[in-house]
């Protein structure tokens, strides 16, 4: 058991040596003492691999266990990067919220926390909130950058994307829209969560950390064209850090698109089965029509229309057709710094 760092709140152990040159594939392990388990442990994955100097950069995935794109990528590296092809380390973390990802479920079936929901996390909490301990404090005073590589996950189809964190650091805003540009993905979107701090890229850019999110499609499954983008984009991110050879990297210049808050989200207000009338990517206006909730199970209920609350692009849509009252049916993303 190697040394933690004194702050560290939480009993976890693992053999990885974090200063080692070369590659380890191993676990971090956290005591867990279930019904059937009375001394067990649970098992994050985890692989380091360290050359020569430059950055640390931490990959997660698995932070919702129904996210696809950026485990496989993340186990790609894991496996298949040559350390002596590497300036700096990587800390490769393909399955954080490892209950999740062997249930293929957003939210752990252990404790039932979603764990992009409890950053900072709690070294004595559950243990999602366990978990998130240790990332943030034992992971990110390592780090100089952070990817946190999401999908849409079971309940939502999404426009394949590179995410940027809101930071009020000038200066760490700058250096996070450069990395999502230098990933390249086909749209860049500042994803604010409504404000939400309690994510893990939140708490990134609270440590100080270069900052990238994805969004890789969705619906529970693998999206052909989403794995090739992510694949891409992280070595790109990896050659703009330095870490690998970039050949000179391009940064897209597109426009950055942003969730403008509540009015970014078309929720439903009844039960029923949600008819979507635009695809992803077409543009839409505020007070447009974007759909109607059927209730087929009553021949006499008239469809219910629901309304755009905001000009821009359908960014993302419900993938499951049933919804219930407050699913999100409908996200716009509209062009960054514009809204009213
Ligand atoms: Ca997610």
């Amino acid at each position: 058991m190697l040394d933690t760092p004194q702050n560290y709140t939480g009993n976890a152990f693992t053999s990885i040596d974090f200063d080692k040159r070369g590659r380890q594939l191993g676990f971090i392990s956290f005591p867990h003492s279930p019904h059937d388990d009375a001394w067990g442990v649970t098992q994050v994955p985890i692989g380091v691999i360290a050359n020569g100097t430059g950055p640390t950069v931490v990959l997660e995935g698995g932070n919702h266990g129904d996210e696809y794109e950026g485990p496989i990528v993340i186990g790609e590296l894991a496996r298949d990067l040559d350390p002596g092809s590497i300036q700096g380390r990587l800390i490769l973390m393909p399955a954080n919220n490892v209950h999740a990802v062997r249930a293929a479920k957003r939210t752990s079936p252990v404790d039932g926390l979603n764990f992009n929901r409890v950053w900072p996390g709690d070294g004595m909490g559950t243990i999602t909130q366990q978990i998130a301990a240790y990332v943030s404090q034992c992971i990110f005073p390592m780090a100089d950058a952070f990817l946190d590589l999401h999908s849409g996950g079971s309940s939502l189809d999404i426009l394949p994307s590179a995410i940027i964190e809101p930071t009020p650091d000038p200066d760490l805003h700058r250096r996070n829209v450069e990395a999502v540009r230098a990933f390249d993905a086909p749209y860049s979107v500042v994803v604010a969560n409504l404000g939400d701090q309690r994510t893990a890229t939140a708490t990134a850019c609270r440590a100080g950390l270069v900052t990238i999110g994805t969004e890789m499609r969705g619906c529970g499954t693998v999206s052909l064209d989403a794995l090739e983008i992510c694949r891409k984009g992280v070595r790109n991110v990896l050659a703009h850090l330095d870490v690998v050879e970039g050949g000179g990297v391009r940064r897209n210049d597109r426009p950055v698109l942003e969730l403008a808050g509540p009015s970014a989200y078309v929720y439903a207000p009844v039960d029923g089965i949600f008819e979507p009338f635009h695809e992803n990517g077409e543009t839409v206006s505020a007070g447009q029509p974007a759909g109607r909730i059927h209730q087929t199970w009553d021949i006499t209920a008239q469809p219910v229309t629901l309304h755009y609350g905001i000009d821009g692009i359908v960014y993302g849509k419900r993938h499951p057709g049933r919804v219930s009252p407050g699913n999100c049916c409908i996200v716009v993303a509209s062009p960054y710094g514009q809204r009213a």
